[in-house]
């Protein structure tokens, strides 16, 4: 499993006779290299389209594709390195990486052009550097993180008066969980992978797309016959539960509508305000006036978004702590004409992407299901009615009489491995039944 993270980065590089190289000369040269990555890739964009012409205009006279290995001795690929690997600033490995991924986009989108539905890749500048991951060394010391890239070749860095490849950079860490994944790729739990350097143009600084990999935790202690039912549901947003388990996982989801609700409350009263607000938001048409309204909407998506972490974060926990080796679950679409439901869809839709992104960290398989009838099932004697549901929020067996929350019961039906087979069988001796009783 590979994640990415974003981190900028502060120039801390000495020369050989150990002055501080200031970051402007950096930038420098870290421009001039992207303009050399841009050069490299637009030639191997050519180098590939030349030799697609060739081959095409070879099956013309012969009726048959010309093999790669007798005309060019080797791979395209490999041709196309050989032809760039020399002529520029780049260290070899990284040099290498750009060629494969401009060689392989061609390859990709071959038939787009040959059709004529997309015109041939023409790299803008700005591109970002491919480092290999040879080429990045994290180093950690006296509570800085530091990264070592080796960007440059050999003559480049004589060139500069450098003391070594490795040009050295301050990781500038913001918050908690950037420094625990530093942490780990420090320590070797987690493996860094071939990432890219950007520069960003309206921060003016760099950056380092960090690509790291590591294996999914705690896969082992996970009993695969083990089923979390998650019913994301009308009462609670989330409740689930284990087949026959009086405990239960809820989340009561009433902190988001409460934010809602009072953020929804003082974008009212700042629309009111816009009618007759101060001298810096008049006669900036609609949208100057109600900026601050705008601001506000933006407000609740970032508050639905930490909050659907939140609550995915602490499903997904309550599952490895109950050594739950599958969830089960409905699939939703995000789409839905539903609207009694909680909250908006896409919330919900948000959220099981989210459940379903942690559980594939976590080792936890995940099933999707169809819901019908679920939430009309008694869990204990399998009796489907609609009169089992008295009110919304109430579950009432009318044949058993087993009585409970209406999201607890939904969710022991769910938690049932094959369920939709289940209640289809049901159905059938529910019909055939009520023939034989008329
Ligand atoms: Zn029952």
């Amino acid at each position: 499993m590979q994640k990415v993270l974003k981190v900028q980065l502060i120039c801390e590089h000495f020369d050989q006779e150990g002055n501080a190289v200031d970051y402007k000369t950096i930038c420098k040269l870290l421009w001039e290299l992207q303009k050399q990555t841009r050069e490299i890739k637009n030639k191997s964009i050519q180098y590939c389209w030349e030799y697609s012409n060739f081959s095409s205009d070879y099956y013309k006279e012969h009726h048959e594709y010309p093999k790669e290995k007798d005309i060019l001795s080797y791979t395209l690929g490999g041709y196309v390195n050989d032809k760039l690997k020399a002529g520029n600033d780049l260290y070899s490995a990284n040099c290498s990486t750009t060629i494969r991924t401009a060689c392989a986009e061609f390859k990709n989108a071959k038939s787009d052009f040959l059709r004529g539905d997309k015109s041939i890749i023409s790299y803008k500048a700005n591109q970002p550097l491919d480092l290999h991951n040879k080429s990045i060394r994290l180093e950690y010391q006296n509570g800085t993180f530091y990264f070592w890239l080796k960007l440059l070749n050999k003559s480049a860095v004589k060139a500069n008066g450098f003391r070594n490849t490795e040009i050295r950079f301050k990781a500038l860490v913001k918050d908690n969980s950037t420094r625990t994944i530093l942490e780990r790729c420090a320590a070797s739990v987690y493996d860094i992978a071939a990432s890219k350097l950007l520069y960003d143009r309206k921060k003016k600084c760099w950056y380092l797309n960090l690509v790291y990999a590591f294996e999914p935790q705690l896969a082992k202690a996970l009993d695969p016959e083990k089923i979390l039912g998650v019913d994301l549901g009308i009462h609670y947003p989330i409740c689930a539960s284990v087949f026959g388990d009086l405990k239960r996982f809820t989340i009561d989801g009433g902190e988001i509508e409460a934010f809602r609700r009072r953020v929804e409350a003082r974008k009212i009263s700042m629309l009111k305000q816009g009618k007759n607000c101060g001298e810096g938001r008049i006669g900036h048409g609609i949208r100057a006036r109600n900026k601050p309204v705008y601001a506000i909407s933006d407000k609740i998506a970032r508050f639905r978004d930490t909050m659907n972490h939140k609550y995915s974060r602490a499903l997904i926990d309550y599952a490895v702590k109950n050594g739950c080796g599958v969830i089960q679950m409905e699939k939703l679409t995000g789409v839905t004409a539903d609207a009694n439901r909680f909250m908006k869809n896409w919330t919900y839709f948000d959220l099981q992407t989210k459940i379903e992104y942690k559980a594939k960290e976590a080792g936890i398989q995940i099933i999707f299901i169809d819901p019908h009838y679920t939430s009309q099932r008694c869990s204990k004697c399998g009796y489907i009615d609609r009169e089992n549901r008295p009110v919304q929020s109430r579950f009432s067996c009318q044949k058993c009489g087993f009585t409970e929350n209406a999201d607890y019961n939904a969710s022991q039906n769910i938690s049932i491995r094959n369920i939709e087979k289940l209640i289809e069988a049901q159905l059938q001796t529910k019909c055939e039944s009520q023939a034989d009783n008329s």
